[in-house]
């Protein structure tokens, strides 16, 4: 899993069933960039202009959907990452979807409900700040509900999963690792920023505080629910840079392997006849 070099998208993704221990995965890996910043800053643009263009072809084809599914712990990274890796999208056709604690409509009906409400239509991308995992993390750690509630998610999950995959929606879904240390210096920068503190809660520090028991329910998930029709990749997160390089590489490879293919609409005579009538102005 460790490895330093190679593509993201075979090193970093979850084998079906593979047991994880986080424990043994560096979250501070930077790969084959060995810590060169400016090499992985400039190799991230590079891709970002590709996703730019893929996304361009997504929307116009209007017929493949994109969804992202971000997870992880207070100051992974999540928002940091719909900033950066999605700074040159066109707005038109992607969405973010923050996932917060249940409203009490939402507690009202099962726990897909306000998920598939979210899912891309034709041409859309949409990230999941958030998702239906949190159904078996928050939730267990918190033993919101009784485990055997939560412990038959995992395959209701897989099922609704290939039924969206089966239905045209490509799923990416990334857990952003961080270490303790690095979430304790990043609650510190919000504290010390005005600008960022609106970013801190003090309820983070009574999830901080469990973190052993999150560790265990991702690595669960992680086991779990990494199919082949919807992956989870596990993406050293303490360095930014190297975590934003991971994210886009992945999308860039599954977008362009959908082989978005954007045909003439208009027939050689139709479209030498709209010419015409714009040339007769
Ligand atoms: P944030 O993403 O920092 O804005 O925080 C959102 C909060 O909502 C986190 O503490 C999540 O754990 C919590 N949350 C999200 N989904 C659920 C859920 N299904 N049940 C309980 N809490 C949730
Ligand atoms: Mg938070």
């Amino acid at each position: 899993m460790d490895a330093r070099k190679g593509n993201p998208m075979d090193t970093y993704r979850v084998k079906p069933g593979e047991k994880i221990d986080l424990d043994q995965l560096n979250p501070g890996s930077t790969g084959a960039f060995k810590g060169e910043k400016e090499e992985a800053l400039a190799a991230t643009q590079k891709l970002n202009a590709q996703l730019e263009e893929l996304q361009e072809r997504l929307y116009a084809e209007h017929k493949h959907r994109l969804l992202v599914v971000l997870q992880g712990m207070d100051t992974s990274g999540k928002d940091g990452v719909i900033r950066s890796v999605f700074e040159g999208v066109n707005p038109q056709g992607v969405r973010v979807a923050s996932f917060k604690v249940p409203t009490p409509a939402e507690l009202d009906h099962d726990y897909l409900w306000r998920i598939h409400a979210q899912v891309p239509g034709r041409g859309e991308i949409v990230i999941f700040n958030r998702s239906h995992y949190e159904d078996v993390l928050v939730v267990r750690v918190h033993e919101l509900v009784p485990e055997a509630v939560w412990g038959r998610r995992f395959e209701q999950i897989n099922h609704f999963e290939r039924m969206l995959a089966d239905e045209g929606v490509t799923i990416l879904k990334f857990f952003l690792h961080i270490d303790l240390d690095e979430q304790k210096q990043r609650f510190l920068d919000r504290l010390n920023d005005p600008a960022k503190q609106w970013k801190f809660n003090p309820g983070d520090l009574k999830e901080r505080a469990l973190w052993k028991a999150y560790q265990k329910a991702y690595e669960d998930v992680l086991e779990k629910t990494s199919t082949p029709w919807a992956p989870w990749y596990i993406v050293p997160a303490n360095k930014k840079w190297y975590r934003n390089w991971v994210i886009s590489t992945v999308l860039v490879e599954a977008l362009k392997a959908l082989e978005i293919k954007l045909p003439p609409v208009f027939s050689e005579e139709e479209t030498a006849s709209y010419r015409a009538q714009l040339a007769a102005e």
